[in-house]
Protein backbone atom coordinates (compact mmCIF):
# COMPACT_ATOMS: atom_id res chain seq x y z
CA UNK A 1 0.00 0.00 0.00
CA UNK A 2 1.11 3.31 -1.15
CA UNK A 3 -0.17 6.86 -0.88
CA UNK A 4 -1.47 8.24 -4.24
CA UNK A 5 0.61 10.32 -6.52
CA UNK A 6 1.32 13.81 -5.57
CA UNK A 7 -0.78 16.11 -6.25
CA UNK A 8 0.31 19.38 -7.53
CA UNK A 9 0.22 22.32 -4.44
CA UNK A 10 -3.09 23.70 -4.73
CA UNK A 11 -3.18 27.53 -5.54
CA UNK A 12 -5.83 30.04 -5.47
CA UNK A 13 -6.43 33.10 -7.14
CA UNK A 14 -4.44 35.87 -4.56
CA UNK A 15 -5.42 38.48 -5.61
CA UNK A 16 -9.13 37.69 -5.47
CA UNK A 17 -8.71 36.81 -1.38
CA UNK A 18 -9.26 40.78 -0.06
CA UNK A 19 -12.92 40.84 -2.08
CA UNK A 20 -13.74 37.65 -0.61
CA UNK A 21 -12.98 38.68 3.19
CA UNK A 22 -14.82 41.89 2.08
CA UNK A 23 -17.95 39.29 1.03
CA UNK A 24 -17.40 37.76 4.30
CA UNK A 25 -17.64 41.11 6.00
CA UNK A 26 -20.52 42.15 4.29
CA UNK A 27 -22.68 39.23 5.16
CA UNK A 28 -21.74 39.23 8.59
CA UNK A 29 -22.54 42.81 8.99
CA UNK A 30 -25.81 42.24 6.91
CA UNK A 31 -26.87 40.26 10.17
CA UNK A 32 -26.94 37.18 7.98
CA UNK A 33 -24.83 34.63 9.87
CA UNK A 34 -26.35 35.65 13.78
CA UNK A 35 -30.38 33.73 13.41
CA UNK A 36 -30.11 30.40 14.87
CA UNK A 37 -31.67 28.87 11.90
CA UNK A 38 -29.03 30.29 10.02
CA UNK A 39 -26.05 28.25 12.73
CA UNK A 40 -28.67 25.11 12.52
CA UNK A 41 -28.68 25.17 8.82
CA UNK A 42 -24.99 25.40 8.68
CA UNK A 43 -24.39 22.39 11.71
CA UNK A 44 -26.48 20.51 9.43
CA UNK A 45 -24.46 20.93 6.47
CA UNK A 46 -20.86 20.37 8.00
CA UNK A 47 -22.90 16.93 8.77
CA UNK A 48 -24.17 16.26 5.95
CA UNK A 49 -21.05 16.90 3.94
CA UNK A 50 -19.22 14.88 6.09
CA UNK A 51 -22.30 12.01 5.82
CA UNK A 52 -22.79 11.93 2.13
CA UNK A 53 -19.10 12.06 1.25
CA UNK A 54 -17.32 9.62 3.40
CA UNK A 55 -16.42 7.07 0.49
CA UNK A 56 -14.51 10.35 -1.29
CA UNK A 57 -12.87 11.57 1.76
CA UNK A 58 -11.76 8.40 2.90
CA UNK A 59 -10.02 8.03 -0.44
CA UNK A 60 -8.72 11.65 -0.05
CA UNK A 61 -7.41 10.71 2.93
CA UNK A 62 -5.88 7.73 1.21
CA UNK A 63 -4.10 9.70 -1.04
CA UNK A 64 -2.66 12.36 0.86
CA UNK A 65 -1.47 10.13 3.72
CA UNK A 66 -2.27 6.33 3.29
CA UNK A 67 -4.64 7.02 5.74
CA UNK A 68 -6.31 3.43 6.79
CA UNK A 69 -10.22 4.28 6.11
CA UNK A 70 -11.27 3.21 9.73
CA UNK A 71 -8.97 5.69 11.41
CA UNK A 72 -10.12 8.20 8.62
CA UNK A 73 -13.79 7.20 9.67
CA UNK A 74 -13.43 7.37 12.96
CA UNK A 75 -10.35 9.99 13.59
CA UNK A 76 -11.18 12.21 11.11
CA UNK A 77 -14.47 12.43 9.93
CA UNK A 78 -16.37 10.87 13.35
CA UNK A 79 -14.53 12.99 15.25
CA UNK A 80 -16.42 16.25 13.04
CA UNK A 81 -19.63 14.53 13.22
CA UNK A 82 -19.46 14.09 17.04
CA UNK A 83 -18.99 17.88 17.43
CA UNK A 84 -21.79 18.79 15.24
CA UNK A 85 -24.24 16.52 16.62
CA UNK A 86 -23.43 17.96 20.09
CA UNK A 87 -23.39 21.95 18.79
CA UNK A 88 -27.11 21.09 17.43
CA UNK A 89 -28.21 19.47 20.89
CA UNK A 90 -26.72 22.55 22.69
CA UNK A 91 -27.16 25.33 20.34
CA UNK A 92 -30.25 26.63 22.26
CA UNK A 93 -28.87 26.31 25.80
CA UNK A 94 -25.13 27.80 25.40
CA UNK A 95 -26.88 30.71 22.60
CA UNK A 96 -29.19 31.20 25.59
CA UNK A 97 -28.45 34.65 27.84
CA UNK A 98 -26.73 33.78 31.31
CA UNK A 99 -28.35 35.55 33.98
CA UNK A 100 -25.87 36.06 37.01
CA UNK A 101 -26.41 37.75 40.33
CA UNK A 102 -26.56 41.64 41.24
CA UNK A 103 -24.41 42.61 44.14
CA UNK A 104 -26.20 45.07 47.19
CA UNK A 105 -24.33 48.28 45.91
CA UNK A 106 -25.54 47.87 42.00
CA UNK A 107 -29.35 47.32 42.79
CA UNK A 108 -32.15 47.18 41.52
CA UNK A 109 -30.35 46.19 38.40
CA UNK A 110 -30.49 42.62 36.29
CA UNK A 111 -27.23 41.22 35.24
CA UNK A 112 -26.56 38.90 32.38
CA UNK A 113 -23.95 37.67 30.06
CA UNK A 114 -25.13 37.70 25.96
CA UNK A 115 -22.65 35.36 23.92
CA UNK A 116 -22.15 37.45 20.59
CA UNK A 117 -20.27 36.37 17.50
CA UNK A 118 -16.98 37.70 17.05
CA UNK A 119 -17.54 38.40 13.32
CA UNK A 120 -15.61 37.16 10.35
CA UNK A 121 -12.89 34.08 11.80
CA UNK A 122 -10.12 32.63 10.20
CA UNK A 123 -9.18 28.82 10.12
CA UNK A 124 -6.09 27.78 9.11
CA UNK A 125 -5.83 23.72 9.59
CA UNK A 126 -2.54 21.39 9.13
CA UNK A 127 -2.14 18.18 7.05
CA UNK A 128 -2.39 15.79 9.59
CA UNK A 129 -6.21 15.36 10.36
CA UNK A 130 -6.90 17.36 7.54
CA UNK A 131 -10.63 17.64 7.97
CA UNK A 132 -11.12 17.46 11.41
CA UNK A 133 -8.82 20.14 12.29
CA UNK A 134 -10.58 22.39 9.60
CA UNK A 135 -14.16 21.13 10.17
CA UNK A 136 -14.40 21.12 13.83
CA UNK A 137 -13.47 24.39 15.10
CA UNK A 138 -15.90 25.16 11.77
CA UNK A 139 -18.62 23.63 13.89
CA UNK A 140 -17.47 26.21 16.90
CA UNK A 141 -17.21 29.74 14.64
CA UNK A 142 -20.87 29.11 13.33
CA UNK A 143 -22.45 27.69 16.30
CA UNK A 144 -21.41 31.30 17.51
CA UNK A 145 -22.69 33.05 14.36
CA UNK A 146 -19.73 34.06 12.68
CA UNK A 147 -18.66 34.22 9.18
CA UNK A 148 -15.94 32.11 8.43
CA UNK A 149 -12.41 31.79 5.64
CA UNK A 150 -11.54 28.11 5.40
CA UNK A 151 -7.73 27.45 4.58
CA UNK A 152 -7.09 24.20 4.53
CA UNK A 153 -3.09 22.65 4.31
CA UNK A 154 -1.77 22.63 1.44
CA UNK A 155 0.57 19.59 1.98
CA UNK A 156 -2.60 17.02 2.64
CA UNK A 157 -3.34 18.34 -1.13
CA UNK A 158 -5.98 15.11 -2.05
CA UNK A 159 -8.03 16.32 1.12
CA UNK A 160 -7.92 20.28 0.52
CA UNK A 161 -9.45 19.53 -3.58
CA UNK A 162 -12.20 17.46 -2.28
CA UNK A 163 -12.46 20.11 0.94
CA UNK A 164 -12.38 23.09 -1.82
CA UNK A 165 -15.16 21.30 -3.90
CA UNK A 166 -17.76 20.21 -1.52
CA UNK A 167 -18.02 23.00 1.16
CA UNK A 168 -20.16 25.47 -1.61
CA UNK A 169 -22.46 22.51 -1.77
CA UNK A 170 -22.96 22.24 1.95
CA UNK A 171 -22.61 25.32 3.42
CA UNK A 172 -23.95 28.74 2.68
CA UNK A 173 -21.28 30.26 0.44
CA UNK A 174 -22.22 34.21 1.29
CA UNK A 175 -20.76 33.12 4.85
CA UNK A 176 -18.63 30.90 4.43
CA UNK A 177 -15.46 30.40 1.86
CA UNK A 178 -12.36 28.06 1.35
CA UNK A 179 -9.03 29.55 0.29
CA UNK A 180 -6.68 26.56 -1.13
CA UNK A 181 -2.75 27.43 -1.02
CA UNK A 182 0.19 27.55 1.00
CA UNK A 183 2.60 30.39 2.03
CA UNK A 184 1.55 32.98 -0.09
CA UNK A 185 -2.12 32.54 -0.05
CA UNK A 186 -2.48 32.24 3.90
CA UNK A 187 -0.01 35.31 4.12
CA UNK A 188 -2.35 37.38 1.80
CA UNK A 189 -5.41 35.97 3.98
CA UNK A 190 -3.28 37.33 6.80
CA UNK A 191 -3.10 40.74 5.50
CA UNK A 192 -6.52 41.00 5.96
CA UNK A 193 -8.69 42.35 9.26
CA UNK A 194 -10.28 39.07 10.72
CA UNK A 195 -12.00 39.06 14.44
CA UNK A 196 -10.64 35.84 14.82
CA UNK A 197 -7.74 33.64 13.82
CA UNK A 198 -7.95 29.65 14.37
CA UNK A 199 -4.38 28.52 13.62
CA UNK A 200 -3.63 24.59 14.28
CA UNK A 201 0.26 23.78 13.56
CA UNK A 202 3.45 24.47 14.05
CA UNK A 203 4.90 26.91 16.68
CA UNK A 204 7.45 28.53 14.18
CA UNK A 205 4.31 29.33 12.05
CA UNK A 206 1.88 30.62 14.99
CA UNK A 207 4.96 33.52 15.23
CA UNK A 208 3.84 34.52 11.95
CA UNK A 209 0.10 34.32 12.86
CA UNK A 210 0.84 36.43 16.01
CA UNK A 211 2.57 39.01 14.16
CA UNK A 212 -0.03 39.94 11.45
CA UNK A 213 -2.75 39.25 13.85
CA UNK A 214 -1.14 41.83 16.46
CA UNK A 215 -1.66 44.65 13.56
CA UNK A 216 -5.42 44.29 14.09
CA UNK A 217 -5.03 43.17 17.83
CA UNK A 218 -7.07 40.17 16.16
CA UNK A 219 -7.39 37.29 18.85
CA UNK A 220 -5.82 34.01 18.22
CA UNK A 221 -6.19 30.59 19.02
CA UNK A 222 -2.90 28.67 18.76
CA UNK A 223 -3.42 24.79 18.70
CA UNK A 224 -0.20 23.39 18.57
CA UNK A 225 2.14 20.70 19.22
CA UNK A 226 5.60 19.51 21.56
CA UNK A 227 7.05 16.89 23.10
CA UNK A 228 4.51 15.01 24.90
CA UNK A 229 5.91 12.70 27.28
CA UNK A 230 4.12 9.02 28.24
CA UNK A 231 4.86 8.23 32.16
CA UNK A 232 5.14 4.34 33.08
CA UNK A 233 5.09 3.50 36.74
CA UNK A 234 6.20 0.22 38.54
CA UNK A 235 2.77 -1.04 39.01
CA UNK A 236 1.16 -1.38 35.54
CA UNK A 237 0.00 -4.33 33.87
CA UNK A 238 2.55 -4.05 30.65
CA UNK A 239 0.34 -5.98 27.94
CA UNK A 240 -2.89 -3.48 28.31
CA UNK A 241 0.07 -0.24 28.92
CA UNK A 242 2.16 -1.72 25.85
CA UNK A 243 -1.10 -2.22 23.24
CA UNK A 244 -2.41 1.29 24.08
CA UNK A 245 0.80 3.37 23.82
CA UNK A 246 1.29 1.44 21.10
CA UNK A 247 -2.14 2.26 19.07
CA UNK A 248 -1.83 6.20 20.30
CA UNK A 249 1.56 6.73 18.61
CA UNK A 250 1.37 3.99 15.77
CA UNK A 251 -1.67 5.39 14.71
CA UNK A 252 -1.35 7.99 11.42
CA UNK A 253 1.88 6.43 11.84
CA UNK A 254 2.94 8.90 14.59
CA UNK A 255 1.63 11.98 12.81
CA UNK A 256 -0.66 13.16 15.35
CA UNK A 257 -0.05 16.37 17.54
CA UNK A 258 -0.52 14.37 20.80
CA UNK A 259 1.31 11.04 20.24
CA UNK A 260 3.24 9.86 22.95
CA UNK A 261 6.42 11.41 21.83
CA UNK A 262 8.75 9.52 24.22
CA UNK A 263 8.19 7.20 27.06
CA UNK A 264 9.80 7.31 30.55
CA UNK A 265 9.85 3.75 32.30
CA UNK A 266 10.34 2.64 35.95
CA UNK A 267 13.73 1.06 35.41
CA UNK A 268 12.74 -1.85 36.53
CA UNK A 269 10.16 -2.58 33.65
CA UNK A 270 11.76 -1.25 31.04
CA UNK A 271 13.08 -4.51 29.33
CA UNK A 272 9.57 -6.09 29.85
CA UNK A 273 7.62 -2.32 28.18
CA UNK A 274 9.98 -2.92 24.88
CA UNK A 275 8.94 -6.62 24.10
CA UNK A 276 5.53 -5.65 25.04
CA UNK A 277 5.16 -2.69 22.70
CA UNK A 278 7.22 -5.07 19.87
CA UNK A 279 4.22 -7.91 20.74
CA UNK A 280 1.23 -4.64 20.18
CA UNK A 281 2.61 -3.67 16.73
CA UNK A 282 2.92 -7.43 15.46
CA UNK A 283 -0.45 -8.12 16.76
CA UNK A 284 -1.60 -4.79 15.05
CA UNK A 285 0.14 -4.89 11.77
CA UNK A 286 1.57 -8.35 11.48
CA UNK A 287 5.33 -9.39 11.02
CA UNK A 288 5.86 -6.61 8.34
CA UNK A 289 3.53 -3.38 8.56
CA UNK A 290 4.58 -2.24 5.06
CA UNK A 291 1.89 -5.01 3.80
CA UNK A 292 -0.77 -3.97 6.41
CA UNK A 293 -3.75 -1.84 5.38
CA UNK A 294 -4.22 -0.51 8.56
CA UNK A 295 -0.54 1.16 9.06
CA UNK A 296 -0.39 4.95 7.40
CA UNK A 297 2.51 6.12 5.52
CA UNK A 298 4.62 9.48 5.95
CA UNK A 299 2.84 12.89 4.34
CA UNK A 300 6.25 13.47 2.43
CA UNK A 301 9.61 13.02 1.48
CA UNK A 302 10.86 15.79 3.61
CA UNK A 303 9.50 14.39 6.75
CA UNK A 304 10.76 11.01 5.73
CA UNK A 305 14.19 12.63 5.12
CA UNK A 306 13.52 14.31 8.64
CA UNK A 307 12.40 10.97 10.10
CA UNK A 308 15.07 8.89 8.54
CA UNK A 309 17.83 11.45 10.49
CA UNK A 310 16.71 10.80 13.77
CA UNK A 311 17.06 6.91 13.17
CA UNK A 312 20.83 7.72 11.90
CA UNK A 313 22.95 6.27 14.78
CA UNK A 314 20.23 5.72 16.77
CA UNK A 315 19.73 2.21 19.21
CA UNK A 316 17.08 0.66 17.38
CA UNK A 317 15.44 -2.10 19.41
CA UNK A 318 12.74 -3.15 16.94
CA UNK A 319 11.24 -1.25 13.50
CA UNK A 320 13.53 1.34 11.81
CA UNK A 321 12.83 0.31 8.18
CA UNK A 322 12.71 2.71 5.93
CA UNK A 323 11.49 2.98 2.46
CA UNK A 324 11.50 6.33 0.89
CA UNK A 325 9.54 5.63 -2.20
CA UNK A 326 6.79 4.73 -0.22
CA UNK A 327 7.07 7.11 2.38
CA UNK A 328 6.70 4.29 4.68
CA UNK A 329 8.55 3.73 8.21
CA UNK A 330 8.12 0.98 10.19
CA UNK A 331 7.19 1.50 13.71
CA UNK A 332 10.10 1.69 15.69
CA UNK A 333 11.29 1.89 19.42
CA UNK A 334 14.44 3.58 20.26
CA UNK A 335 16.66 2.82 23.86
CA UNK A 336 19.53 4.33 25.37
CA UNK A 337 18.27 7.57 23.98
CA UNK A 338 20.02 10.47 25.38
CA UNK A 339 18.17 13.52 26.63
CA UNK A 340 20.32 15.42 24.01
CA UNK A 341 19.89 13.25 21.45
CA UNK A 342 18.05 14.26 18.40
CA UNK A 343 15.05 12.73 18.74
CA UNK A 344 14.84 14.10 22.18
CA UNK A 345 14.88 17.41 20.83
CA UNK A 346 11.80 18.90 18.37
CA UNK A 347 8.66 17.18 18.61
CA UNK A 348 9.10 13.90 16.13
CA UNK A 349 5.25 13.76 14.67
CA UNK A 350 6.85 9.91 13.28
CA UNK A 351 6.54 6.81 14.32
CA UNK A 352 9.92 6.37 16.21
CA UNK A 353 8.90 5.99 20.18
CA UNK A 354 12.30 6.64 22.19
CA UNK A 355 12.05 4.81 25.74
CA UNK A 356 13.92 6.25 28.75
CA UNK A 357 13.98 4.54 32.16
CA UNK A 358 13.92 6.44 34.85
CA UNK A 359 14.18 5.17 38.55
CA UNK A 360 10.93 6.36 39.80
CA UNK A 361 7.84 8.88 38.89
CA UNK A 362 9.41 12.23 40.46
CA UNK A 363 12.50 11.48 38.20
CA UNK A 364 9.92 11.50 35.32
CA UNK A 365 8.43 14.53 36.44
CA UNK A 366 11.80 16.83 36.90
CA UNK A 367 12.53 15.22 33.27
CA UNK A 368 9.18 16.87 32.36
CA UNK A 369 9.78 20.08 33.85
CA UNK A 370 13.17 20.63 32.66
CA UNK A 371 11.51 20.97 29.34
CA UNK A 372 8.73 22.98 27.26
CA UNK A 373 5.19 22.66 28.21
CA UNK A 374 4.00 20.14 26.17
CA UNK A 375 0.19 19.56 24.53
CA UNK A 376 -0.63 16.24 26.35
CA UNK A 377 0.97 14.17 29.18
CA UNK A 378 0.15 10.61 29.93
CA UNK A 379 0.89 8.54 32.78
CA UNK A 380 0.09 5.20 33.13
CA UNK A 381 -0.27 4.06 36.88
CA UNK A 382 -1.87 2.04 39.58
CA UNK A 383 -0.97 4.26 42.29
CA UNK A 384 -3.42 7.40 42.99
CA UNK A 385 -0.71 9.51 44.46
CA UNK A 386 1.41 9.30 41.84
CA UNK A 387 -1.55 10.21 39.95
CA UNK A 388 -1.95 13.29 41.92
CA UNK A 389 1.75 13.87 41.68
CA UNK A 390 2.25 13.81 37.99
CA UNK A 391 -1.16 16.07 37.54
CA UNK A 392 -0.53 18.35 40.44
CA UNK A 393 3.46 18.62 39.82
CA UNK A 394 3.32 18.88 35.77
CA UNK A 395 2.21 21.28 33.31
CA UNK A 396 0.29 20.29 29.71
CA UNK A 397 -2.31 20.77 27.59
CA UNK A 398 -4.65 17.93 28.96
CA UNK A 399 -3.72 15.04 30.77
CA UNK A 400 -4.77 11.47 29.91
CA UNK A 401 -4.23 8.76 32.64
CA UNK A 402 -3.96 5.09 31.66
CA UNK A 403 -4.91 5.39 28.15
CA UNK A 404 -3.86 7.40 24.99
CA UNK A 405 -5.69 10.19 23.27
CA UNK A 406 -9.09 9.49 25.38
CA UNK A 407 -9.31 12.68 26.55
CA UNK A 408 -10.04 14.49 22.90
CA UNK A 409 -13.04 12.15 22.96
CA UNK A 410 -14.87 13.89 25.44
CA UNK A 411 -16.05 17.17 24.22
CA UNK A 412 -16.77 18.37 27.79
CA UNK A 413 -12.96 18.76 28.35
CA UNK A 414 -11.50 21.85 26.73
CA UNK A 415 -8.56 20.66 24.20
CA UNK A 416 -5.47 22.80 23.66
CA UNK A 417 -2.65 23.31 24.50
CA UNK A 418 -0.53 25.57 27.38
CA UNK A 419 3.11 28.07 26.36
CA UNK A 420 4.61 26.73 23.79
CA UNK A 421 1.72 24.04 23.11
CA UNK A 422 -1.08 26.37 22.69
CA UNK A 423 -2.88 29.26 23.27
CA UNK A 424 -7.36 28.93 23.76
CA UNK A 425 -8.94 25.84 23.95
CA UNK A 426 -12.41 23.80 21.69
CA UNK A 427 -13.86 20.99 21.73
CA UNK A 428 -17.82 21.20 22.81
CA UNK A 429 -18.71 24.36 24.51
CA UNK A 430 -15.31 25.91 24.80
CA UNK A 431 -15.35 25.93 20.50
CA UNK A 432 -18.63 28.03 21.03
CA UNK A 433 -16.87 30.08 23.81
CA UNK A 434 -13.99 30.62 21.63
CA UNK A 435 -15.82 31.90 18.70
CA UNK A 436 -17.87 34.33 21.32
CA UNK A 437 -17.80 37.05 22.78
CA UNK A 438 -19.23 36.94 26.18
CA UNK A 439 -20.99 40.35 26.38
CA UNK A 440 -21.61 41.78 29.86
CA UNK A 441 -24.75 43.71 30.31
CA UNK A 442 -26.51 45.21 33.37
CA UNK A 443 -29.96 46.81 33.28
CA UNK A 444 -30.96 49.20 35.98
CA UNK A 445 -34.32 49.84 37.64
CA UNK A 446 -36.33 52.75 37.19
CA UNK A 447 -37.76 52.44 40.60
CA UNK A 448 -35.02 53.88 43.33
CA UNK A 449 -32.01 56.10 42.62
CA UNK A 450 -29.24 56.31 44.69
CA UNK A 451 -29.33 60.05 45.10
CA UNK A 452 -26.29 60.80 47.46
CA UNK A 453 -24.06 59.08 45.00
CA UNK A 454 -24.27 62.33 42.84
CA UNK A 455 -22.05 65.28 43.55
CA UNK A 456 -21.74 67.30 45.12
CA UNK A 457 -19.99 65.38 47.68
CA UNK A 458 -19.43 66.81 50.44
CA UNK A 459 -17.56 65.99 53.52
CA UNK A 460 -20.57 64.12 55.40
CA UNK A 461 -21.80 62.06 52.78
CA UNK A 462 -18.08 61.26 52.20
CA UNK A 463 -17.58 59.58 55.52
CA UNK A 464 -20.97 58.02 55.56
CA UNK A 465 -20.67 56.36 51.81
CA UNK A 466 -16.82 55.45 52.82
CA UNK A 467 -18.27 53.60 56.09
CA UNK A 468 -21.16 51.80 54.13
CA UNK A 469 -19.28 50.37 51.14
CA UNK A 470 -15.50 50.48 52.61
P1 LIG B 1 1.29 22.54 7.86
O1 LIG B 1 2.60 22.50 7.20
O2 LIG B 1 0.10 22.03 7.12
O3 LIG B 1 1.06 24.05 8.30
C1 LIG B 1 -0.13 24.44 8.97
C2 LIG B 1 -0.79 25.58 8.21
O4 LIG B 1 0.07 26.71 8.21
C3 LIG B 1 -1.08 25.23 6.76
O5 LIG B 1 -2.40 25.61 6.46
C4 LIG B 1 -0.04 26.02 5.98
O6 LIG B 1 -0.50 26.43 4.72
C5 LIG B 1 0.21 27.23 6.89
N1 LIG B 1 1.56 27.78 6.72
C6 LIG B 1 2.70 27.07 6.58
N2 LIG B 1 3.76 27.92 6.50
C7 LIG B 1 3.25 29.17 6.58
C8 LIG B 1 3.83 30.50 6.56
N3 LIG B 1 5.14 30.68 6.45
N4 LIG B 1 3.00 31.55 6.69
C9 LIG B 1 1.67 31.38 6.82
N5 LIG B 1 1.08 30.15 6.84
C10 LIG B 1 1.84 29.07 6.73
O7 LIG B 1 1.28 21.73 9.21
P2 LIG B 1 2.43 21.60 10.30
O8 LIG B 1 2.67 22.92 10.94
O9 LIG B 1 3.56 20.80 9.81
O10 LIG B 1 1.60 20.69 11.34
C11 LIG B 1 2.25 19.87 12.24
C12 LIG B 1 2.32 20.56 13.59
O11 LIG B 1 1.02 20.90 14.02
C13 LIG B 1 2.90 19.68 14.67
O12 LIG B 1 3.73 20.46 15.50
C14 LIG B 1 1.68 19.23 15.43
O13 LIG B 1 1.94 18.89 16.78
C15 LIG B 1 0.80 20.42 15.33
N6 LIG B 1 -0.60 20.05 15.44
C16 LIG B 1 -1.30 20.49 16.50
C17 LIG B 1 -2.61 20.11 16.66
C18 LIG B 1 -3.43 20.57 17.82
O14 LIG B 1 -4.62 20.34 17.78
N7 LIG B 1 -2.85 21.18 18.83
C19 LIG B 1 -3.20 19.26 15.72
C20 LIG B 1 -2.45 18.84 14.64
C21 LIG B 1 -1.15 19.23 14.50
Amino acid sequence: MSAAPSLSEPHSDVASIPARVERLRSAFDAGRTRPLEWRREQLQGIRALVRENVDVLEAALKADLGKPNLEGFLADLGAVKAETDGALKNLKRWTRPQRVASPMNVRPARSRIVREPLGVALIIAPWNYPVQLLLSPLVGAVAAGNAVMLKPSEVSAHTSAELARLAPRYLDPEAIDLVEGGVDETSALLAERFDHIFYTGNGRVAQVVMQAAAKHLTPVTLELGGKSPCLVDADVDMETTARRIAWGKFLNAGQTCVAPDYVLVHRSREDELVEALSRAVEGFYGADPKQSADYARIINRKHHARLAGLLKDADVAFGGKLDEEQCYISPTVLRNVAPDAPAMDDEIFGPILPVLPVDDMDEAIAFVNRREKPLALYIFTKDEEHEEAVVRGTSSGGVCVNGILWHLANPELPFGGVGPSGTGAYHGRASFETFSHRKSVLTKGWRFDAKPMYPPYGRIKTRLIKKLLG
